[in-house]
């Protein structure tokens, strides 16, 4: 035998034990986008390179070290997308999505990370990212907090999530805040660590997102942009907290919240758990108006978020009971004896004709009566269809109930899909 060829360390396959639990998100997603008038766009996994380094920033973890980064055969420098939103905004300017309109867009798919992979961390991982452009409002970015928690609740996870929230202001007032904390972290250079003695010039602003337990009290003791921020960032931010409050959404202001990407200004968000060990955050976004500009599109307003697909997926798995039900099938046909199979394909067929959503999976590759009952069982279907020898001649079907007492029965054809359209309420 050849070596096994094993995957790629951090990114996972999916298996079909797992996959009920993503299929059971991703419908309730493509509902509540449908709840709320979003529509869908796919973009490229595959951008240039320069994507990334205008709209991330140069000087972000992700830029820095993260990003799968190639030359294509051609010599461009090409990255497998770390995030969603650069390349969402490249598609929609380069398509004209953005003149003068309001675009409510989603996407959903797979992220690259050269990332140390641990529980809720990988190289491969999947958002499902929702963008809106064109509005400027605190309106609308109430809206995507609000159609966050209406998902929460929808999984039954609302009590496991909390909101938190902050504000970075225009870019002039962070400008003017950026020089204040520099001013600080400087007078304390003493107590920062290696990476914040970097930052210091490069982004200061994200010193204040350090996960080292050392510099908790110097960040917490450090100014706030919050008591800096320009008259119509204040503005905004209260009428955002405002809407929250009418619809009842408890929120934290966090004013350490600053986000890894450097595209924000005024509102950030983030949905965290305390359930998932130290990869807290599932949901996270803000606005980030200059973004347009940057990318070489007209000024614009701009507002969206990324969940991280799974993390939610595990917070379902430990803390809920996912419906599983509808990812299997219902009905198991077996055959056992001459003939049977030829007649059993042909019955299948006219069953998923006769009602319409059945979910029905035929044996397939013989075997004895018994080996069959097995695959039914472990098939997690509800009911066997069983065709035998004498069946066959009758012009019958065996209906036995597999996960229940009831009595099996023998049926036409026509009783039998009058049986199924009562059962699955067709
Ligand atoms: P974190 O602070 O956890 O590193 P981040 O700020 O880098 O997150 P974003 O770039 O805002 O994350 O991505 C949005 C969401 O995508 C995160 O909140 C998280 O749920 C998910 N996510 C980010 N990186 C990963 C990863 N490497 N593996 C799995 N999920 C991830
Ligand atoms: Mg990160």
């Amino acid at each position: 035998m050849s070596k096994k060829i094993q995957a790629i360390r951090g990114m996972n396959d999916l298996l079909p034990e797992q996959s009920p639990t993503w299929l059971y998100l991703e419908g309730t997603v493509l509902r509540l986008m449908g709840a709320y008038g979003y529509d869908q766009v796919r973009m490229p996994i595959v951008e240039m390179t320069e994507l990334f380094k205008r709209s991330i920033g140069e000087v972000t973890d992700i830029v820095e070290k993260e990003m799968y980064t190639f030359d294509d055969r051609n010599g461009d420098s090409l990255t497998l997308r770390p995030e969603g939103t650069a390349g969402c905004v490249r598609a929609a300017i380069e398509n004209g999505l953005l003149h003068n309109q309001v675009q409510r867009l989603w996407y959903t798919g797979p992220m690259f990370r050269h990332e140390r992979p641990q529980k809720g961390r990988y190289r491969q991982f999947h958002q499902i990212g929702v963008e809106a452009f064109g509005l400027d409002g605190p309106d609308i970015d109430a809206e995507l907090i609000l159609m966050t928690a209406r998902l929460w609740r929808t999984l039954g996870l609302s009590e496991f999530v909390s909101l938190e929230l902050n504000t970075l202001g225009s870019s002039e007032a962070r400008v003017a805040y950026r020089a204040i904390l520099v001013d600080y972290f400087k007078s304390h250079y003493d107590q920062l660590d290696e990476d914040s003695r970097r930052r210091l010039e490069s982004n200061p602003l994200r010193i204040l997102d350090t996960k080292n337990p050392e510099m908790q009290a110097l960040c917490e003791a450090a100014p706030k942009l919050m008591e800096h921020l320009d008259a119509p960032s204040r503005e905004h931010f209260a009428a955002l907290c405002a809407f929250l409050d009418d619809a009842g959404i408890a929120y934290r202001v966090n004013p350490r919240l600053v986000r890894g990407l450097d595209y924000y200004s005024k509102t950030v968000f983030e949905w965290v758990t305390d359930k998932l060990g130290a990869q807290g955050t599932v949901c996270a976004g803000g606005r980030y108006d200059g973004l347009l500009e940057q990318l070489g599109g007209k000024p614009g307003s701009a507002v969206g978020f990324a969940m991280g697909v799974e993390r939610l997926v595990a917070l379902l798995d430990e803390l809920t009971e996912v419906p599983r039900g509808q990812y299997r099938p219902q009905l198991y046909l077996a055959l056992a004896g001459t003939g049977t199979e030829r007649a059993g394909l042909q019955l299948a067929e006219r069953l998923r004709d006769a009602v319409p959503g059945l979910r029905l999976q035929t044996h397939c590759g013989g075997g004895s009566f018994k080996s069959q009952m097995k695959r039914a069982d472990k098939s997690g279907a509800e009911w066997a269809l069983i065709i035998g020898e004498q069946e066959l001649a009758e012009g019958r079907v065996v209906f036995k109930p597999l996960r229940s007492e009831g009595e099996q029965e023998r049926l036409d054809e026509a009783g039998l899909i009058a049986r199924l359209q009562g059962l699955l309420g067709a």
